[in-house]
């Protein structure tokens, strides 16, 4: 079996200690056989600290040997005052764009367990597995020309809204594929009635769809995703969608589960080599206390060997451990309800490990 190359960056605040429970995680799946070799390297506020530069080249040395990087979180309130190029947050930009890492992927559940936690009503959103796609290096976040200038004695400030055939495909085929291992049901969102950038997403979706013949499509307005998301969350399986709707669209879907410590992410290159982080950040708040939720990073590592290495039986080993965990009643204080036995960072780990 050739071995899964993993590079570890655990970056700031809570990162290091998260980033140790998912590590534990990695520990037992090579005892009990995978072939996984792990490098540690800097990113964020600690590679500022000690390079000078959020993103240092000795980490981009390690990310394109990697197949796979595992993310804690960067930034902390010590590095707010540095220059924009020096921000932590800067590291996890370079890295996206200089791996090439178009394709988002942010599931979004909600554990029975836990339906208490979102705003929601219980019935609405208990249960709740979907999983969005977010096109990530493309659209009106990077389309030319943009800029805000003067026409006729007044300021004007424009984007342009932009994607290629090729860009589309690709994202497609992820979401396509993404779908083949779920529910075969994709959505497609659009706003092909007003954007004739979003009818040529709607066209070439619609063919690449023909490859994918067990899979439904459908299309939506991205108004009325909206609203749907809300309404009845749990008729979608796997959405797809630009850089500007799904930047919304997955933040609203990840509220509906209220807890942001549970939820993990991926992003893909087109030979699905990933990135894989929790979508919170670096909690400083709560850093070095032992209180973090570790379950969102160790649930990254379940998405890494799904995604990447293709291991569906190590990924459900994972999330079955931390449903059973759930179920239990173990819980972070994030997603404790009143009488729960509140347990720290490491216990969570502990409970993880024996589950498996
Ligand atoms: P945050 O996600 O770090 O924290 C928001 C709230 O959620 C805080 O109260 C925090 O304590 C809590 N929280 C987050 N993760 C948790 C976990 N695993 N367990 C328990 N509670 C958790 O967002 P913020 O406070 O807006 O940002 C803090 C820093 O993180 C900033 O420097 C920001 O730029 C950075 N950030 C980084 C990323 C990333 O690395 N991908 C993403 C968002 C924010």
């Amino acid at each position: 079996m050739t071995t899964m190359k993993i590079a570890i960056l655990a970056g700031d605040g809570i990162g290091p200690e998260i980033v140790a429970q998912a590590v534990r995680v990695l520990d037992v799946l090579k005892t009990d056989g995978l072939g996984i070799a792990l490098e540690h390297g800097l990113i964020g506020g600690c590679a500022v600290d000690a390079t000078g530069e959020p993103y240092p080249e000795a980490t981009h040395k390690l990310a394109t040997h990697a197949d796979a990087m595992l993310l804690g979180a960067v930034g902390g309130p010590k590095y707010d005052s540095l220059p924009r190029a020096q921000r932590p947050e800067r590291g996890l930009l370079a890295i996206r764009k200089a791996l090439n890492l178009f394709a988002n992927l942010r599931p979004a559940i909600l554990y029975p367990e836990l339906a208490d936690a979102s705003s929601l009503k219980p019935e609405v959103v208990a249960g709740l597995d979907i999983l969005i796609v977010r096109e990530l290096t493309g659209d009106i976040y990077f389309g030319e020309p943009r800029g805000i200038e003067e026409r006729n004695g007044q300021r004007v400030g424009f984007n342009t809204m932009i994607y290629n055939e090729s860009e589309i495909q690709r994202i497609a085929h992820v979401a396509f594929q993404a779908a083949q291992k779920r529910n075969r049901k994709l959505c497609s969102i659009d706003k092909m009635n007003v954007l004739e950038c979003t009818q040529l997403w709607r066209d070439v979706v619609e063919e690449v769809g023909k490859e994918y013949p067990d899979v439904t499509l459908s299309h939506m307005l991205v108004d009325n995703a909206a609203m749907q998301l809300v309404r009845d969350p749990k008729q979608f399986d796997v959405v797809v969608t630009g850089n500007m709707f799904g930047d919304i669209l997955s933040d609203e879907a990840s509220m509906l589960t209220g807890s942001i410590g549970m939820l993990p992410s991926a992003s893909l290159d087109s030979n699905n080599k990933g990135l894989y982080e929790p979508i919170h950040g670096s909690a400083p708040d709560i850093a070095g206390k032992n209180i973090a939720n570790p379950l969102a990073t160790i649930l990254s590592v379940a998405m890494m060997m799904r995604y990447t290495f293709n291991q569906e039986s190590a990924a459900q080993r994972i999330e079955n451990a931390v449903k059973k965990v759930l179920a239990q009643g173990f819980r972070t204080s994030d997603i404790a309800s009143p009488g729960m036995r509140i347990i720290g960072t490491r216990e969570m780990g502990d409970a993880v490990l024996s589950n498996m």
